[in-house]
């Protein structure tokens, strides 16, 4: 499976680890009742269920802390019996790839199609025959590597401290192979204006009732506010301030909101979200 894809939710190093290729699945049913972990080596399939047959919720246990240590314990040991023991990573994947996909390899950062210059690839599954738009983020000018983001996301590259403040770059100094130079045009226009990046307009968001609520809160930020405080309102109710590039945390409650948030200078900009 995608080692990638769990070490997000579990780390790396973690119960579902194993050294030889096994495909495997977690679950926790909702308010905790069970967990269980299921999967296959090449030689064998181990299913763990862990919880109270009266159905009362386990208490402090995922899939990863309840089942995940149990199948793996039990998988070693399976495969040992079977013989398994070491596989040899030249054998063929114990899953086949789902036809129409195939592997590219993509900017770490931008999600494109990885263009010559960008310096993070990752390989990542898509479709063979989707759009293959080369990487508009990443360019090659004089001064060396050039990264270039699009306007939703210069706040958050300021925050982390992607972006440090130097003599901008005319585009048409650029040289970019294959990129399409009309991606910079909003980006100019955009400054002036002041508008929420997150949460995006007529997004939904779902509460998942099996995280703790303290996670599962939105952040609230916007591009090109005037500098001091932006003051934000759920439903015409002042919920909080935050730096005009900073963010707030606004914890989701169910409904369909709407989110405005206003600049030092009295602009005003609103996003519509719905909360299932
Ligand atoms: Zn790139």
């Amino acid at each position: 499976s995608d080692a990638e894809a769990r070490e997000y939710v579990f780390g790396r190093g973690a119960s579902l680890e194993f050294p030889f290729a096994v495909a495997v699945k977690t679950g926790t049913s909702q308010a905790y009742h069970d967990n269980w972990t299921i999967g296959y080596s090449r030689h064998v399939t181990v299913g763990v269920w862990v919880g109270n047959f009266d159905r009362t919720p386990l208490r402090n246990s995922s899939g990863v802390t309840g089942a995940a240590p149990i199948f793996h314990a039990v998988m070693l040991a399976a495969e040992r019996r079977a013989g398994g023991a070491a596989s040899d990573p030249n054998d063929a994947p114990i899953v086949e790839p789902p036809a129409g996909l195939e592997a590219r390899e993509i900017c770490a950062l931008s999600g494109q199609e990885a263009n010559a210059s960008c310096p993070t690839r990752r390989l990542e599954w898509l479709p063979a025959d989707g759009p293959r738009l080369p990487c508009s983020w990443h360019h090659l000018s004089d001064e060396g590597l050039l990264t270039i983001y699009p306007p939703p996301y210069e706040t958050w590259a300021r925050e982390t401290g992607h972006v440090t403040p130097g003599p901008a770059t005319a585009l048409s100094e650029i040289a970019v192979p294959g990129a399409r130079r009309a991606s910079a045009a909003p980006r100019v226009s955009a400054r002036a204006a002041f508008a929420i990046t997150n949460p995006p307009d007529g997004a939904t968001y779902l509460i998942d009732p099996t995280l703790r609520r303290e996670f599962q809160a939105l952040r609230l930020t916007v591009s090109s506010a005037a500098p001091g405080r932006v003051e934000w309102r759920v439903d015409g109710r002042a919920v909080g301030v935050s730096p005009h590039d900073g963010l707030l945390e606004w914890p989701l409650a169910t409904g369909r909101h709407r989110i405005t948030a206003r600049d030092r200078s009295g602009r005003e900009a609103e996003a519509s979200i719905v909360v299932k």
